[in-house]
């Protein structure tokens, strides 16, 4: 295909990937686009690109959901290409195809090999064609077939939504009576959050890890791969904590894992960067799925290969081959740090950020959206920024993670950032004693703390941190998480973060 020129790109999404895309874009002489909804006017990625177009209410569905606005904001602002982040519209395949019948140029793979690739039980099809092991699954769930299946492989068995994501529509299903009510029960929710109501079975594993293998193909026939991050430590089946390379994995293993994704990726004619992702145990791995799009966690691979992804997938879009990849060099870390209280459940966190304190120095990156004065509301992932630090092993990068963990200060908005610390300092976690069950194995949910309702200290702190933001930085390195209310009506909901 001929080379086509982006001369300016639509970013269709909001946080800290916006503003990703849009610096990667500036560097590459190309003017951008932000779309916002009414209660992002004043955010950071809208102010940063070229051009901002409001695009709707704060609601997801009637902003960053709405395929009609974001193609109008396009065709109005002349935008030749849009990039979709992750999330959002990121793996809708109408969203690509709308944006193909307006002439537009999708940074992604093609609207068909994303519809193939984001139906579950298609993708599990194409991987088996291509001699890719799947997780022992049943696609056709009938309860007679179900029940006989969960009898043979044995229980636990996961009911899972065909066009599943973020953990939604997933069940654990202990035993024979509780089947056919997880089937009917995930089904349901599948169909309320997906529009598709079609479940399948999968075998349980008992303690494996996520490994992923990250692709990139172009329009030449060309599909590479940029090595494997292991995305083992979750909550509730989402990544918190991602590193490449997986430590100790075997490299026969490694070398398998690669050679299968890049049939995956060949067999389904896939374009631009994408992901395959496997569960690992005891040296067997399965394919899950793949996620056509950029991931959250793809800095790690950045790093470690010293590339820019959202370059690679502009020049892809642009029609460009790929070219050889670089050898990888020692190991990066990422954690990502949520607006959650950890020691309450981990309950969404809303808030005003009245200073933050962001750390730096050799291999430390830190990619966010915040700013002194940005309003953290309940309408989107929580997601407040990742650190990601690389070192010449894993050592040094988890060393330097654990110091960037202590420079790092948000005052005004509860967040996980001692949560991540703690695992970080961990032995568990400095051996690589690796699995999905990390979190709960090692750090089984804290107790639920009572919000003092008036500490004087904490009080005193809060004063402070008004009057000078520089005790406020000191006070929110102290040793114990805690948050207070503020009783002061025009500070909101004013609450004072402190790292364990
Ligand atoms: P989603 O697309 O909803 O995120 P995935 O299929 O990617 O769902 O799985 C997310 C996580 O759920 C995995 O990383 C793993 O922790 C867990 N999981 C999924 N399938 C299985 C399985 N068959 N056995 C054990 N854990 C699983």
């Amino acid at each position: 295909m001929a080379k086509r020129r982006i001369k300016k790109l639509l970013i269709a999404n909001r946080g800290e990937i916006a503003l990703r895309i849009i610096r990667t874009a500036r560097m590459m002489g190309i003017k951008t686009v932000a779309v916002y909804s009414e209660a992002d006017a004043r955010s950071t990625h809208a102010a940063a690109a070229d051009e901002a177009r409001l695009i709707g209410p704060p609601e997801a569905s009637k902003s960053y959901l709405n395929i009609d606005a974001i193609i109008a904001a396009a065709r109005e602002t002349d935008a030749d290409a849009i990039h979709p982040g992750y999330g959002f519209l990121s793996e809708r395949a109408e969203f690509a195809q709308a944006a193909a019948d307006a002439g537009i140029i999708f940074v992604g793979p093609r609207a068909d090999v994303m519809a193939k690739l984001g139906d579950k039980v298609a993708a599990r099809a194409i991987a088996a064609a291509a001699n890719v092991p799947v997780v022992p699954g049943l696609e056709t769930i009938e309860p007679a077939a179900a029940r006989d299946f969960a009898a043979r492989s044995g229980f636990p068995v996961l009911v899972k939504a065909a066009a599943g994501g973020g953990g939604r529509g997933m069940r654990v299903v202990e035993s024979l009576e509780g089947l056919d009510g997880a089937l009917e029960a995930a089904s349901r929710e599948a169909l309320a959050a997906f529009g598709d109501g079609r479940v399948f079975l999968e075998k349980y594993l008992a303690r494996p890890r996520h490994i992923e293998v990250q692709f990139l193909g172009d329009e030449h026939g060309n599909v590479i791969a940029m090595g494997e991050r292991e995305c083992s430590i979750q909550r509730r089946h989402q990544k918190i904590i991602e590193e490449s390379p997986a430590p100790g994995l075997a490299e026969a293993t490694r070398a398998a894992m690669i050679d299968s994704a890049l049939r995956l990726a060949r067999a389904a004619g896939y374009t631009n960067a994408g992901t395959a992702e496997f569960l690992v145990q005891d040296d067997h791995f399965y394919f899950l799925e793949v996620n056509a799009r950029l991931q959250v966690e793809h800095p790690v691979t950045e790093i470690r290969f010293g590339c820019d992804l959202v370059a690679e997938q502009l020049k892809i879009a642009m029609g460009e081959r790929l070219a050889p990849v670089a050898a990888p060099r020692g190991c990066a870390i990422e954690g990502r740090v949520y607006a959650e209280d950890a020691a309450n459940g981990f309950r969404p966190a809303t808030g005003t950020v009245l200073d933050l304190r962001i750390p730096a120095g050799p291999g430390v990156r830190f990619d966010t959206h915040l700013a002194a004065g940005a309003e953290i509301g309940a309408f989107y992932d929580g997601l407040l920024g990742k650190l990601i630090c690389w070192g010449a092993d894993r050592d040094q990068a988890r060393r330097r993670m654990l110091a960037a963990f202590d420079e790092f200060a948000v005052l005004g908005v509860t967040n996980t950032a001692g949560f991540l610390r703690d695992i970080v300092a961990s032995e568990p976690f400095a051996r690589a004693d690796l699995s999905t069950r990390f979190v709960e194995e090692f750090f089984a949910e804290p107790a639920r703390v009572e919000q003092p309702e008036m500490d004087a200290a904490l009080i005193a702190a809060a004063l402070a941190a008004q009057a000078a933001p520089s005790a406020a930085k000191a006070e929110a390195n102290g040793r114990r998480a805690a948050a207070i209310r503020s009783p002061w009506a025009e500070l909101g909901a004013f609450e004072l973060w402190r790292r364990r």
